[in-house]
């Protein structure tokens, strides 16, 4: 690990975490440079829904590069382009009576949500925009202003102006509502809350600690934007492309966003960021935000292929099965060592372990490492063990991560 700690940032978090040198990997399973299997319930934060190195993916790239495809070709009308547009259109938007245009943005997530950002002030001409604690954005100026969360912040970086934060969904305890909490302060002008531009939320909260807001929630939320003039913006990068069973996280609650961010999983493992934005609301000048790499062509190849697994919309029902077996095990072993007051939350394959005690959750997964899985923590005092396998994980693999879960607990209890 020495040219690692000589040479890369002290910032290296996934590093110190896990302190292996990674090689290969293949659907669920990375191998160190030695050898050693890892089960990876993390899957690259959510960008791995279909598994490292889906082969479906890789053949489809290997072809596109023996031929000569175009890999970087910035915002150019390209045949891998299209065909990722017209698969998206044909397979996810029209199917579910959706009507948005795409724009490319830089290739990760927070470019995505800068892009909505940005476009949601200049057509409202308004700066605020309303967040909610303990939601994650981005780590980059526009996004960290709207991620909840203190630890990424310091003063200097201006990141506490032009963004307010309300309580998510059941944050303010049972039976106070949190939209009704914050059309109070919409309404009362000495509030100091200025009439936002947009409020930007995701329908699970990943990195927050797997926090789900309710139908109800969204949809009150959907109708206070839309009685205020509010652009709602819906931050799908961490949980859209299927991990809640459908392939944007909203649908469940019925609710149609004027914005959508899209990252992570979208690409099939490459980088990737889109908005996707009510047609109306596209006021671009030509050139007006632009970026070096937006749409690589290597990734519309693989996002081209990863959309072929909701032709027949034929992942929903694994990802409802899978996630069952998850529930299932994990309230099991919560109930099991009742002394680690533990709780389970979550939806179709993103689940969170809350182990309230200090410092159990990243001890389990330090634990879980050195008996081969990757997984990671969450929440804001890193307090939830957090579940966010490949959708594709075959169920004994499922399996035997939980049960390493279960044994690093065990471990730990002693
Ligand atoms: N939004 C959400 C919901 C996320 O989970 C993340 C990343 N964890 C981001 C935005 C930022 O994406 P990136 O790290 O690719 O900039």
């Amino acid at each position: 690990m020495r040219i690692f700690d000589e040479m890369e940032s002290e910032v290296r978090g996934y590093i110190r975490s896990f302190p292996v040198v990674f090689d290969v990997a293949r659907g669920s399973e990375m191998f160190d440079e030695h050898g050693n299997r890892y089960i990876d319930f993390f899957a690259g934060a959510g960008v791995l829904n279909y598994g490292h190195n889906n082969p479906r993916f890789s053949e489809a790239m290997i072809a596109y590069l023996e031929r000569g495809g175009i890999v970087h070709g910035l915002d150019k009308a390209t045949v891998a382009k299209r065909a990722f547009l017209t698969k998206f259109r044909d397979t996810i938007l029209e199917p579910r009576n959706l009507n948005y245009k795409v724009q490319f943005t830089g290739p990760t997530g927070t470019n995505a949500v800068e892009t909505a950002l940005k476009l949601a002030r200049m057509l409202k001409r308004r700066s605020n925009i309303i967040a909610f604690t303990n939601g994650y954005h981005g780590l980059t100026l526009g996004s960290l202003a709207v991620t909840g969360n203190y630890y990424y912040k310091d003063e200097s970086y201006g990141s506490r102006s032009n963004s307010a934060f309300m309580p998510f969904d059941g944050f303010l305890g049972e039976g106070v509502d949190s939209v009704d909490y914050m059309r109070r302060f919409l309404e009362d002008g000495s509030s100091g809350i200025d009439l936002p531009a947009a409020v930007i939320v995701e329908t699970v909260q990943g990195e927050g600690g797997v926090n789900v807001a309710s139908i109800e929630w969204l949809q009150k939320l959907a109708g206070l934007c839309r009685e205020f003039d509010i652009l709602l913006i819906i931050d799908d990068i961490q949980v859209g492309n299927g991990r809640t069973g459908t392939f944007f996280s909203f649908e469940r609650a019925g609710i149609q966003p004027d914005m959508v961010t899209l990252s992570k999983s979208i690409g099939g493992g490459l980088p990737m960021a889109l908005l996707l934005m009510r047609p109306d609301l596209d006021q671009w000048k030509p050139g007006e935000h632009t970026g070096t790499f937006r749409g690589n062509n290597l990734a519309f190849v693989a996002a081209t292929e990863a959309l072929g697994y909701w032709e027949n919309d034929d992942l929903s029902g694994a990802v409802a099965h899978k996630g069952e077996i998850i529930r299932g095990e994990l309230q099991r072993i919560a109930d099991r060592f009742p002394e680690l007051n533990a709780s389970v939350r979550g939806l179709g394959m993103i689940w969170g372990l809350e182990l309230p005690q200090p410092g159990v959750a990243g001890e389990t997964s330090a634990e879980a490492f050195t008996r081969g899985l990757v997984i990671e923590t969450a929440g804001a005092d890193d307090q939830v063990l957090k579940f966010l396998p490949s959708l594709l994980i075959d169920e004994d693999v499922l399996r035997e991560g939980l049960a390493i879960v279960e044994a690093s607990l065990e471990a730990l209890v002693e």
